[in-house]
């Protein structure tokens, strides 16, 4: 099955982008996922093709107008489309990897890119959009949010990576960072590879790379652990 993203941007040679190159660029070419643009202009009726226009009440900037932006929408997601509509938007709930798993089980996804301001509220609950962070900074459009949605969807999707064993054990997948990584030469600039992991014990190895991941996620990230994360035993890499 194709996962199949549909992108509404006024940007639209801003796609696939980076997602043309490597494991997301062949697994396009293969058809294991599709990426199509919409361009919001299109569907513009005035002479001038304007899309946005003052906000009221006031203040700086431009917002992309309600009209226009919903013309986009039904066209890339006529009824019965059940794809979620997704606005990339600073205010929207941060992603995360179960979102990402989630979206990445479907058929595929409607992302809108923003411009200027931001989009009018209306067509945000007339279209009932979902908006979608990731993270809290401000971009300069919502372009750049969609690409990094998408890449973080399409490795996931069946085929795409190589080894799949590698999906499981990385950073989040299983609520902790990742232990620290290693690779020949097995000495670099006076510093070694920890023993443990040249030592051929499996068992020893993992126990390792658990403590490892839970000492980093402990001291980096300890929003990720709950309460009743075990801690003894810890030894810290760094
Ligand atoms: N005035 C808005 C920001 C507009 S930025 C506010 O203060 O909330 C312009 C567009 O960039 C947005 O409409 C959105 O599509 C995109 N964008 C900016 N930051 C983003 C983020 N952190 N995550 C997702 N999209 C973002």
């Amino acid at each position: 099955m194709t996962f199949h993203a549909s992108i509404l941007t006024l940007y639209p040679d801003m796609f696939p982008g980076p997602l043309g190159h490597s494991l997301a660029g062949r697994a396009l070419e293969r058809g294991d996922w599709a990426c199509e643009t919409v361009q919001i202009r299109d569907f513009a009726t005035d002479r001038h093709k304007t899309v946005d226009d003052t906000p009221a009440g006031g203040g700086a900037g431009m917002v992309l107008r309600a009209d226009v932006l919903a013309r986009a929408i039904d066209h890339a997601s006529p009824a019965g489309d059940n794809r979620p509509r997704l606005l990339m938007s600073p205010r929207g709930k941060p992603l995360d990897q179960s979102r990402v798993r989630q979206l990445a089980s479907g058929t595929g996804a409607i992302l809108v890119c923003g411009r200027f301001e931001g989009v009018d509220q209306r067509v945000i609950e007339g279209r009932d959009l979902e908006e979608v962070s990731i993270g809290d900074y401000i971009l300069s459009g919502g372009e750049v949010a969609a690409t990094v949605l998408l890449d973080a969807i399409v490795r996931l999707l069946p085929g795409v990576m190589g080894n799949a064993e590698s999906g499981a054990h990385e950073s989040f997948e299983n609520g902790l960072l990742e232990h620290p990584q290693y690779t020949r030469p097995a000495e670099w600039e006076g510093r070694t590879i920890p023993a443990i992991l040249t030592s051929g014990n499996h068992a020893k190895v993992a126990e390792w790379q658990r403590q490892q991941s839970l000492s980093l996620t402990r001291r980096r990230r300890p929003d990720l652990l709950d309460d009743n994360a075990p801690n003894e035993g810890e030894d810290d890499c760094s």
